[in-house]
C-alpha cells in the first residue's frame, strides 16, 4: 500500500467558526506524528488568540505551531525530510489568494501532504479568495458544520456581532475575536446590518 505521504496532495478542511476545524487537524497532525512522518504545523502570526506558537481548537487541545505571517516563509523552514505542512487558520495569511495558491501547488508537487484549515466564507458570508482557490484543486475537501445558536439546524456561517447585535455589511473583512464576538449561524438566521458608509 502506498503510504498517504509518498505523492504530494493538498487537503483542505473548511467551515464556519466553532465548526471543530482546527480539531479535525489536531487529530490529522497526531496520525502523522503516529506514523512518523516529520511535520511542520504553521499559524498566522494574525492570530492572536491563543499565542501562536501553537494551535489550539475550541475544546483545548493544542500542538506546537511556527508562527508566520507569509506563506512564502515555509519553504525557507522545511527541510528535505519533512512529508506534512499543515497550516491552520489560512485566511490570517497576508498574502494574495493567488501567492497562497501557488505556494500550496509548489509544496505539493514536491511530494509533500499538504493540509490547511480555514474559514470558507467571511462575516458576510461571501467566499475568502484564497480558500476558494484551493477548494478548487485540492485532491480532499473537508467541510465541516457547526449548530445554529438560534435554531439548533447545521451552521455553515460565522455570524459576527457587535455589542451583541449584526456587524454591517461594510465591517473590516478579518477580525480575530472569539465567542463574545462571533456565532455559528445557519443560512436562515444569519444576520448583516446595513453599511455604515455609503
Ligand atoms: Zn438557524
Amino acid at each position: 500500500m502506498t503510504r498517504p505521504s509518498a505523492s504530494g496532495r493538498i487537503e483542505v478542511i473548511c467551515g464556519c467558526m466553532f465548526s471543530g476545524k482546527t480539531e479535525e487537524l489536531i487529530r490529522r497532525m497526531r496520525q502523522v506524528n503516529i506514523a512518523r512522518q516529520p511535520f511542520r504545523i504553521f499559524s498566522p502570526r494574525r492570530d492572536t488568540r491563543y499565542g501562536s506558537s501553537k494551535i489550539t481548537s475550541h475544546i483545548g487541545t493544542s500542538q506546537a505551531a511556527y508562527p508566520i505571517d507569509s506563506i512564502c516563509e515555509i519553504p525557507g523552514l522545511i527541510d528535505e525530510h519533512t512529508q506534512v505542512v499543515a497550516i491552520d487558520e489560512l485566511h490570517f495569511l497576508i498574502d494574495s489568494p493567488e501567492v497562497i495558491v501557488q505556494t500550496c501547488q509548489d509544496l505539493a508537487d514536491r511530494h509533500l501532504r499538504v493540509i490547511v484549515a480555514g474559514l470558507d466564507q467571511d462575516f458576510r458570508a461571501h467566499p475568502f479568495p484564497p480558500m476558494a482557490g484551493l477548494l478548487a484543486i485540492a485532491e480532499q475537501v473537508t467541510k465541516l458544520y457547526a449548530i445554529c445558536v438560534r435554531c439548533g439546524a447545521y451552521a455553515t456561517r460565522s455570524q459576527r456581532l457587535i455589542n451583541g447585535l449584526p456587524a454591517p455589511l461594510d465591517a473590516p473583512t478579518l477580525v480575530v475575536g472569539g465567542s463574545e464576538m462571533y456565532e455559528a449561524r445557519c443560512r436562515a438566521c444569519h444576520e448583516l446590518a446595513p453599511p455604515l458608509h455609503e
